[in-house]
């Protein structure tokens, strides 16, 4: 791609790993060197450069035909499989007995590079470590995106507002569970907030009492992994007609600007047919890539890293490998 003085981009919007945003938006051109805003980051990686904007959108670009990241742009992180909420199509499995991760264990940490950005599960934000695990991430430059879900996050308010502020976070994700106005108002309040909602999970009825309150909306694919498994089994029908109401809704979500911007995890890019909506040329120059090429997962609980939290069969240990190393060898199953 040719630099130009000023070109349209999709803004992609990275508060979940390979989260594609399907909104056009005029990026002033910038160079790595040429830092004149302070709500622009721009980096290199491999062969392009990367440029984070403080709403959380993200732009490449790059004089060659294939872009070589030399390590992630961002990672799935699993910190603890503890969570009280129970939702029976946890793909984690997460309960409220479950694990924390001993973060501060892992060498991996003090070998992320500057800007890369952490997805990871808050669940119910009582991990011990969770405070001191933030402040490395953020003496390290790296964008901290933290999911909670709706009740955990009306449960901790204060605490949710005091790591903003000290932008220990730097994205919020909230799994959606039901239209609550006190937790509407409460959740606009945030900046750089995206709605979550999973394909088979959200109905329409809720999608239309979301519209046009100008917020962002993040749809995930249904996992078929973990609980996720047996309630499909025992809700098939739910799940099938939910799945096939947003599959129709999805043109006018999109072409009618319900949201203020909507993104896809992958799992919902192939479930929900987000192409057809997507020119060839356009689709070739603005998807985020497959899970592996510029991200994948770690799991801090279990010890191991994998192409992305679905992959059941190819995980590898942690142990003592660096950031780049994992990412090598992830690049390598590609
Ligand atoms: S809130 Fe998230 S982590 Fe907790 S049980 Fe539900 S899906 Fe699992």
């Amino acid at each position: 791609m040719q630099a130009k003085e000023r070109f349209f981009y999709i803004f992609f919007e990275k508060n979940s790993t390979n989260a594609c945003q399907f909104k056009k938006k005029t990026v002033p051109l910038q160079h790595e060197n040429q830092k004149t805003r302070t709500d622009m980051h721009f980096y290199k990686n491999g062969n392009y450069v990367v440029c984070i904007e403080d709403d959380g959108s993200k732009t490449r670009r790059c004089d060659d035909a294939i872009l070589m990241p030399y390590f992630p742009e961002s990672i799935d992180v699993n910190i603890t499989q503890k969570c009280s909420i129970g939702c029976p199509y946890c793909y984690s499995n997460c309960t409220p007995n479950g694990r924390h991760a001993d973060l501060m264990s892992y060498k991996f940490l003090d070998t992320l590079h500057k800007y890369t950005e952490i997805a990871f599960n808050g669940n119910d934000l009582d991990h011990p470590q969770l405070m001191e695990f933030l402040y490395k991430l953020q003496e390290r430059g790296i964008f901290a995106n933290m999911t909670v879900s709706q009740k955990q996050f009306m449960d901790n308010l204060d605490k949710i507002h005091g790591l903003a502020h000290k932008r220990l976070i730097y994205g919020l994700g909230v799994s959606f569970k039901e239209y609550d106005i006190d937790f509407l108002r409460e959740f606009m309040k945030f900046n750089n907030g995206v709605l979550h909602v999973i394909n088979g999970i959200i109905n329409t009825t809720d999608l239309y009492l979301l519209s046009g309150l100008g917020l962002k909306l993040l749809i995930l694919g249904y996992k078929d992994v973990g609980r996720g498994v047996k309630y499909n089994e025992d809700n098939q029908d739910n799940v099938y007609v939910y799945k096939n109401c947003l599959f129709l809704l999805l043109n006018r979500i999109l072409k009618q600007g319900m949201f203020k911007a909507v993104a896809f995890d992958n799992l919902a890019v192939e479930q929900l047919c987000v192409k057809r909506f997507i020119p060839v040329d356009e689709w070739d120059k603005f998807y985020m890539g497959n899970d592996g090429e510029f991200t994948f997962y770690i799991d801090m609980v279990e010890g191991t890293f994998a192409k992305n939290s679905m992959e059941q069969d190819k995980k590898y240990p942690i142990g003592d490998k660096t950031v780049d190393e994992m990412f090598d060898i992830i690049r390598k199953e590609l």
